[in-house]
Parts: C-alpha cells; sequence; structure tokens
C-alpha cells in the first residue's frame, strides 16, 4: 500500500466543497455518472475505431446498488477504467488551469457556488459532499491489473493493487451524516431523473424494493435491479416528441447548469448531408466567456456516439456561449481534431449552424423583444467580436447588436436609429473611447444636439476596434463623430462659407496655436462640431485614435 499527498489546490478544494456548496449535495451523483458516462464514451469510442478493442466485448452501462443498512452506495461502469497512474493523476492533482480561477470565483453563497462547480469540471471531489471514505477500483481497458484508491478525502489517498473481472471502474461512497438522505432508493431515483435522464446509456439501480404481498398481507423486501433513466438520444427525436421540460431537462443535464436556457434551437437536416444540431443559451453568460481558456460547449457526436467536447472549430469564437450537440452522420467516427480543421462536412455544418443561430435569435428580436433584451444584456459585446470577425454574416449580426443613444433611454437597434434619421441626414453618428459618462458629456457632441441628431454612445472597449471596421448599415454611413472628417457631414453649405470666412479670419490663431503645440498635435483647424466648448481633440482619418492603440497591443498585434 502506498501513501500519497493530495496536491495543495486539491486540498484547499476539498475544503471549500465540503465547507461551501451544503446546498446542493445532491450534484455529487450528477457528477460521478457523467464521469462514467465519459468513461463509457471513450471505451465505445475505442472499440469503433481501434483495431485491438474491436472484439472487446462492449455492452455499456452504469450500475448503482444501494446497501441502505450500511448506508453505502456502489457506482460502477465497464467504460475505460484508470490504472495506477491513471488514479494518481486523475484523482489526486487537478489538471485544469482553469481551476484556479475557480477558487478565485468561489463566493462562499452556496448557490452560487454550486453552479460554479459543474463548470470548472471540478467533478470527482464533490462526492466528499457526502462520503467521508471513498474506495475506487479500476482496470484500465486492455490492461490486467486493477488498482484500488481510498480516500477520507482530508489527507490524501493510498494506493494498492486490487481485483476486478472487467475493465471498468466501482465507486463505493461511505456516506457520511449529511450523505445518509441518499441511501435511500427513491431519493437516488429521483436524483437520477433529475439530472442524468438523458445520459446515453442505461442506469440500473439495485436495491430492496417493498412490495405488497396479498397473501400473507405485509410488506417485503425483494432485492431488485431497475433501469432508472430513459437513456436516449434526446436531441434524435422529432421536436413534436419533445415537451420544454424535456429540453431543459437535458440542457441542464449536459450543461451541470441549474438554471433554465433562455432558448433553444433544434434543428434536423437531411439531404446532401445529414446531421442534428441542438444549440442552448444561458440564461447568464459562462464566467470563463472573457478567457482565454474558455470550456467549449458544444459536443460532438457522430451517428449517436460521443466524439469529443473540446473541439473549438464546432463554432465560432464569437459563439463560444452557445451550449449543446452537434451529431452528424456523415463524418467519420475517427475523426480528429487536426481532420476537424479542414473537414468539408464540418464547415457546412458550421455554417449552417451559425446561418440557424442568428437567424433564429433574429426572430425572437422581432417576436419577442422582451425576452430578446435578456438575451442581448448578458451577449452583446461577444456579438460585436463577430462583426470583427464573421464578415459573412456581419448584416445580421449588425441587426441583432443593440446600442446606447442620445436618443433613447436603455438599448436600440440599427433599424431603430435608421427610422428616427432626420430629413438630410447624411450618416449614422456615434462616438466610442471611454466610459458612458465620459462620452455623454462630451463636447464633440454639442453640436449634434444643438442640430438635434442622434449619436450612439459605443462604450465597450472593443467598440472602437470593432466599429472603425464596419462603414455601413444597410447603405448609410456609420461614422464617428471623433474623426475629423465627420463635421464636414454637418455643414450646410452657408456654413460651409462661414468656416472658411471664418478659418480666414482666424488663421493668425490657429497659426499661433500650432506654433505653440508643435509636435503634439498635427493640425489646428476652425470647427463646426463645437456649440460651447472653445476647442476638442480628434484624431485623422486614417490614423487608429489612442484607444484604439491601447486595445491592439493588448490584443498582442
Ligand atoms: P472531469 O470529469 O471534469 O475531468 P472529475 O473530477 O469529474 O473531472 O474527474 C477527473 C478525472 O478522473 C476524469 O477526467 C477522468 O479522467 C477520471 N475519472 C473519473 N471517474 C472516472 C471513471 N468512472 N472512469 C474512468 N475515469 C474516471
Ligand atoms: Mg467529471
Amino acid at each position: 500500500m502506498s501513501k500519497r499527498e493530495f496536491q495543495t489546490e486539491v486540498s484547499q478544494l476539498l475544503q471549500l466543497i465540503i465547507h461551501s456548496l451544503y446546498s446542493h449535495p445532491e450534484i455529487f451523483l450528477r457528477e460521478l455518472i457523467s464521469n462514467s458516462s465519459d468513461a463509457l464514451d471513450k471505451l465505445r469510442y475505442l472499440t469503433l475505431t481501434d483495431e485491438t478493442f474491436k472484439s472487446f466485448p462492449f455492452t455499456p452501462r452504469i450500475d448503482l446498488e444501494l446497501d441502505e443498512e450500511n448506508k453505502t452506495l456502489t457506482l460502477a461502469d465497464n467504460g475505460i477504467g484508470m490504472n495506477e497512474e491513471d488514479l494518481v493523476s486523475h484523482l489526486g492533482t487537478i489538471a485544469r488551469s482553469g481551476t484556479k480561477n475557480f477558487l478565485s470565483q468561489l463566493s462562499g453563497d452556496a448557490k452560487k457556488d454550486s453552479n460554479l462547480i459543474g463548470q470548472f469540471g471540478v467533478g470527482f471531489y464533490s462526492a466528499f459532499m457526502v462520503a467521508d471514505k471513498i474506495e475506487v477500483v479500476s482496470r484500465k481497458a486492455g490492461e490486467d491489473k486493477a488498482w484500488r484508491w481510498i480516500s477520507d478525502g482530508k489527507t490524501g489517498f493510498d494506493i494498492s493493487p486490487a481485483e476486478r473481472d472487467t475493465a471498468g471502474t466501482t465507486i463505493l461512497l461511505h456516506f457520511n451524516e449529511e450523505g445518509k438522505v441518499y441511501a435511500n432508493s427513491w431519493r437516488l431515483q429521483e436524483v437520477v431523473k433529475k439530472y442524468s435522464n438523458h445520459i446515453a446509456f442505461p442506469i440500473f439501480l439495485t436495491y430492496d424494493k417493498s412490495e405488497w404481498n396479498a397473501e400473507e398481507k405485509k410488506s417485503e423486501k425483494t432485492r431488485t435491479t431497475e433501469q432508472v433513466n430513459a437513456a436516449s438520444a434526446l436531441w434524435r427525436r422529432s421536436k413534436s416528441e419533445l415537451t420544454d421540460e424535456d429540453y431543459k431537462e437535458l440542457y441542464k443535464s449536459i450543461t451541470g447548469e441549474s438554471q433554465d436556457p433562455l432558448f433553444w434551437f433544434h434543428t434536423k437536416a437531411e439531404g446532401s448531408l445529414e446531421y442534428t444540431t441542438l444549440f442552448y443559451i444561458p440564461a447568464k453568460a459562462p464566467l470563463d466567456l472573457y478567457q482565454a481558456e474558455y470550456k467549449v460547449g458544444v459536443k460532438l457526436y457522430v451517428k449517436r456516439v460521443f466524439i469529443m467536447d473540446d473541439a473549438k472549430e464546432l463554432l465560432p469564437q464569437y459563439l463560444r456561449f452557445v451550449r449543446g450537440i452537434i451529431d452528424s452522420e456523415d463524418l467519420p467516427l475517427n475523426v480528429s481534431r487536426e481532420i476537424l480543421q479542414q473537414n468539408r462536412i464540418l464547415t457546412t455544418i458550421r455554417t449552417a449552424s451559425v446561418k440557424k443561430i442568428l437567424t433564429e435569435l433574429k426572430n425572437i428580436a422581432t417576436n419577442q423583444p422582451e425576452k430578446y433584451l435578456e438575451f442581448i444584456t448578458e451577449y452583446n459585446r461577444p456579438l460585436k467580436e463577430g462583426l470583427h470577425n464573421d464578415y459573412a454574416n456581419r448584416e445580421t449580426l449588425l441587426d441583432l447588436i443593440r446600442f446606447k443613444s442620445t436618443k433613447v433611454e436603455g438599448l436600440t437597434s440599427l433599424a431603430d436609429v435608421k427610422s428616427r434619421m432626420k430629413d438630410g441626414q447624411k450618416s449614422i453618428y456615434y462616438i466610442t473611447g471611454g466610459n458612458e459618462g465620459l462620452l455623454r458629456t462630451s463636447p464633440l457632441l454639442e453640436i449634434y444636439k444643438k442640430k438635434d441628431l442622434e449619436v450612439l454612445i459605443l462604450d465597450d472597449d472593443i467598440d472602437e476596434i470593432v466599429f472603425s471596421g464596419v462603414d455601413k448599415y444597410e447603405e448609410i454611413d456609420l461614422k464617428a463623430v471623433n474623426k475629423a472628417s465627420t463635421s464636414e457631414d454637418l455643414k450646410d453649405d452657408a456654413e460651409a462659407e462661414q468656416t472658411a470666412d471664418k478659418t480666414k479670419e482666424l488663421q493668425p490663431l490657429l497659426d499661433k496655436l500650432k506654433a505653440t503645440l508643435g509636435d503634439q498635435v498635427k493640425d489646428v483647424r476652425a470647427s463646426v462640431r463645437l456649440a460651447d466648448s472653445p476647442s476638442c481633440i480628434v484624431s485623422d482619418e486614417e490614423e487608429p485614435s489612442l484607444q484604439m492603440l491601447q486595445m491592439l497591443r493588448a490584443m498582442g498585434q
């Protein structure tokens, strides 16, 4: 027997899990079942793609065995299994770099934290919320030795050789005080149905079932094994067979979220390519939305077989908040990441998926504006990234994005801005380069106020970069008010003459100012853009502004 210590982060995590996530301890079961399901997916994949495993006998299943008397639960799968090395590294360290981040985000608010736990995949350790001792016996597929891992979740764990007839993993939980409520078959069935009903594999529960014996007139206990989950690839059924509840439940089981999604889009494509997609929009933006190492939310399946859940090429990066499933009939099962990157089939699915998502969002914007507001409050910014990166869908994205403005409270669409344009207004105007308060009080806006022209307030840090690349909305020029040439727009002929006169009149002053300021400015001009303030700074048409230079630097360009 060899004793090992937990990595410091694991100990830290265990402390937190045990002490702050008490409000939903039931998620331990979801986490363990999802690990088993992953392990079954991995082995199934091997039996379909790897010669050495092709003849491997494999009927995937998950078995829960309840011992009410001794307050223990066994959870077994015949999946890929773990060898000694795997046990040490998977159940003793935390490989994921996002976990440190997770630790720092824990708030102490049990409800919020238990949502986090699913997102950051600290899954296995959550079992220590309900157990004071856990034994794992595992044998890796293709190897003949089995190993036992035992821990009390405090100091560390022991590893020793063990016996197991076939490949797979068995986890034995000794329930603690808090966990004892789960030593109950009703409760277990309820929790499995709640979180794991649509896991693709059957989950069986073995327990002492009480049944009424009419002859003897008393209830009797019989050891019984029953399947508890529906185990169907629900997304393959037709929409008409599915209820809202089905969709929500599947969402929760694939994401680990406890909140309902905002909406979902379910599509079955038949024709030259056959595939099913089911996309969900989470009610709240994922916490890692703005991290370079964000977790991919869409899982790839081929013919109902899980292939991978970390393929960034399934959807463009700006749609990284989308959750769901792509299930293709045409991709090969052994499709690798390298192949995915330039695969024609995937490219077609991806292009169609993006169209579908954006079109559906546009429908919602039109037909359910209030619901759309909930969406855009969370996701306006990633859509703006799309403007920068997805040229093909720019028109649609411009319709989806919402703006702050000098004319309306809250958010407005470009279509509405366009409909409010005044007679003779040549362009749609916007201001960037600071926070909302700063922008709203900018002297640059004075002339627009005076002329009663609407100006969009773009206060997101990426706005300047993104919108400097967008010249038009439906044939109408989009112009930044802090660019020198924009003021040309504002002059009518009389004013143009006036400025020319003024410039002549002011020339000595302008020359003097220019001489004094020297290299600090490129030019000093008489302007029509100010109403009350004496002067303002603008940038030249071709030159990136100060904020933009800073952003480009931050983006490593
Ligand atoms: P995650 O599932 O997010 O990777 P977990 O803490 O739930 O994190 O599990 C850690 C790792 O332990 C898994 O990635 C997997 O490699 C291994 N593991 C856990 N349970 C099993 C199992 N039943 N069969 C095989 N491997 C498992
Ligand atoms: Mg897990």
